[in-house]
């Protein structure tokens, strides 16, 4: 039986590991830990579908309720952040990591020390300290599988190629909810048109993240973190489909491109099941009567993020720490309606000014304490822009 855990089970990537595990063979998975926040409710029913041995909220007040749910059962429950740490430190042969933002890094950590493969949804542990997730893995012979559908691709188009013969890589990007809107109209961009997204249903945080390709900015990150890759390897192409999700360039000018539905059981599934392919119930693509796919370059002028993201894997060190508590401060704002959807991008290139004029990022080690200092100051610089912006 292989045990496993679920870290944000009760988010959108998490549910969706959990109906993958849910179809297993009878015995095939033993489920260690599930984690959630505050949706009570869906945490225990996931425990008790799947048999959890403990179940852990993020929140301490909402320890009684998840008690009162599982009474009876067999699951033992906890909660807050260091409960939801220590959980990590149960060993299993696999685990998800689906929690959002950095509170998924040090879960990601605790896990690879005692080598279990980590499956990583969680893009910000390797934007705010790739170095550091990078080295644990080495250091304790442990997996670290992309979860992000475009990391997926490219993992899987890299199977069985020499890592020497590879040019560039190239992520797509649907462009968001905003892809056709004019620029002027941007500026006015409420936080519910900001939080659908034409292709993908997924959390709110990474649909409105795609609007403002911060999410595409973290994503370039990660590629050069996970795969080692040069920034001047990495390119964004806008693909209105999301059919095509990357695509791998080799010095003989051929590219193999991963091509399939936009669906992340596919790459959670591909994830949970690798190094074998199992048969999995995402659509089957039509290409004959899809009849043509589409792309252009992302105009930068739109998309500062994307901008700000080479700068930070330029400077790399702790940039990206800040750059990802920045980002997720100006989120904070733009959702509790302090700022204007452009104004986002501001207060991050704001931020990475500041650090850029009194500090040195880039030549900073990367371990935690300074990951979680970095992250903090960032989140507080950003936190100052929007005040000033609010007084101006
Ligand atoms: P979500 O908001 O739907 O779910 C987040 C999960 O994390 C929930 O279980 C929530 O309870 C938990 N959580 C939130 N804040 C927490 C905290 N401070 N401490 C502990 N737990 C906390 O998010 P999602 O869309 O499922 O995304 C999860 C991760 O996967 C993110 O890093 C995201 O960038 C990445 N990702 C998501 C998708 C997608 O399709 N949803 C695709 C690629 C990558
Ligand atoms: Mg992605």
């Amino acid at each position: 039986m292989r045990q496993v855990s679920v870290f944000g089970s009760t988010g959108s990537i998490g549910q969706n590991t959990i109906d993958l595990i849910l179809r297993g063979d009878e015995g095939e998975y033993g489920v260690e830990v599930l984690t959630g926040g505050r949706n009570i409710d869906l945490l225990a029913r996931q425990a008790l579908a799947v048999g959890a041995k403990l179940a852990v909220t993020a929140y301490d007040d909402c320890l009684a309720g998840l008690r009162d749910a599982l009474a009876g059962s067999g699951t033992k429950v906890a909660a807050g952040q260091g409960a939801i740490a220590d959980a990590a430190d149960r060993p299993v042969d696999w685990m998800m990591s689906a929690i959002v933002g950095a509170a998924g890094l040090v879960p990601g950590l605790r896990a690879l020390r005692h080598g279990s493969t980590l499956a990583l949804a969680n893009k910000e542990s390797l934007v705010t300290a790739g170095p550091l997730l990078m080295g644990e893995a080495a250091r304790h012979e442990a997996t670290v599988l992309p979860v992000d559908s475009e990391h997926s691709a490219v993992f899987q188009a890299l199977v069985g190629e020499d890592m020497d013969a590879v040019e560039r890589v190239i992520i797509t990007a649907s462009g968001g909810a905003f892809r056709d809107w004019p620029m002027e109209k941007l500026a006015g961009a409420t936080l519910e048109q900001a939080s659908s997204h034409p292709n993908w249903a997924m959390g709110q945080r990474i649909t409105i993240d795609s609007a403002s390709m911060f999410n595409k900015a973290l994503e370039l990150i990660e590629t050069k973190e996970y795969f080692g890759f040069r920034p001047d390897q990495i390119e964004v192409l806008v693909h209105p489909e999301s059919l095509i999700h990357a695509l791998v360039g080799f010095v003989d000018g051929a590219l193999m491109a991963h091509v399939g539905p936009p669906d992340m059981r596919h790459a959670i599934g591909y994830a949970l099941h690798w190094p074998e392919r199992r048969r999995l119930g995402v659509e089957r693509l039509d290409l004959a009567r899809i009849g043509a796919l589409h792309f252009s370059a992302p105009d930068d002028a739109r998309y500062p993020a994307l901008r700000l993201a080479r700068q930070v894997m330029a400077t790399g060190g702790l940039s990206g720490a800040a750059f990802n508590a920045a980002k997720d401060a100006a989120l904070d704002g733009f959702i509790d309606g302090r700022l204007g959807f452009l104004e986002m991008a501001e207060v991050v290139e704001t931020v990475l000014d500041r650090f850029g004029s009194d500090s040195s990022l880039g030549n900073a080690e990367v371990n935690l304490d300074n990951v979680v200092q970095t992250d903090h100051l960032a989140r507080r610089r950003a936190d100052e822009a929007i005040r000033q912006k609010r007084q101006a």
